[in-house]
């Protein structure tokens, strides 16, 4: 049997309305633990899942993606919460230093072609990462952005070749700050500052007045994903990934 049919339609439906915990649950109990990853971006939706998946097993695999240029408050948040959980992250980074990417790229890439950067810096270590496991959760939720309106608890992720658990997918925004303040969950503190949705430095910008969640990320340059959950459609970071597959 392969993994992707592993994926029933009829567990689809039992668990797209069921609690995270019944979730969490059913991806424990199916896989062995050191082949299910849970990646974070140190966003307030992963404090979410990470508090969640430390009560139903606290040693699945949590990592994330280093690009190097996160927020200080952001590497503050992560040693935070390691210390709460006691969770060790397992960092992953790119290939390819800044000062490599500039002098192969140019200056700015993150500006003359983001796409690009984010694949570098973000995509292909997330493909190392997924490498190591047969299950991806994530903490992605419909209500971010029209690009994320259509995802399921359970999909099959063709790029990576696993499968991959959206537990939030059915939350909203205010159900997570809910949860938070709740639970008391250690979260970012430039959310205090305005910050709606916090990335890379390069590209993050606190929300204006009426905008919604994602909408400091990459402004004025025409992009709303970075790559990992929705393929971005720059060919020359396509033509990237065929060169990094077939080395
Ligand atoms: S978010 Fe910006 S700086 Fe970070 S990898 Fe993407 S383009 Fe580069």
């Amino acid at each position: 049997m392969t993994k992707k049919q592993l994926i029933p339609e009829q567990i689809n439906k039992k668990l797209e309305a069921a609690p995270i915990p019944d979730i969490l649950n059913w991806v424990n109990e199916h896989f062995p633990t050191e082949k299910i990853g849970f990646s974070t971006g140190f966003g307030s939706s992963g404090g979410v899942v990470l508090d969640h998946l430390m009560q139903v097993n606290k040693n699945i695999p949590v990592f994330y993606i280093d690009t190097g240029v996160l927020f200080r408050e952001t590497y503050a948040l992560r040693d935070r919460i390691e210390k709460k959980y006691g969770v060790r992250f397992i960092r992953y980074r790119a290939d390819l230093s800044w000062a490599e990417q500039e002098e192969k790229f140019g200056p700015r890439l993150w500006e003359s072609n983001p796409d690009l950067c984010c694949h570098i810096r973000k995509v292909l270590p997330l493909r190392e990462a997924l490498s190591h496991y047969e299950v991806w959760i994530t903490a992605i939720r419909r209500d971010q952005s029209p690009t994320r309106i259509n995802t399921r608890v359970i999909e099959w992720e063709p790029r990576f070749k696993v499968i991959k658990v959206n537990p939030l997918a059915a939350w909203t925004g205010d159900m997570v700050w809910r949860y938070i303040r709740e639970r008391n969950i250690p979260y970012n503190k430039l959310y205090d500052l305005g910050y709606g949705s916090i990335g890379c430095f390069n590209c993050t910008s606190a929300l204006r007045a009426g905008e919604s969640e994602r909408e400091g990320r990459w402004r004025g340059l025409g992009k709303t994903e970075c790559g990992l959950h929705f393929p971005t459609t720059d060919k020359w970071a396509h033509s990237l990934e065929t060169q990094e597959v077939d080395r």
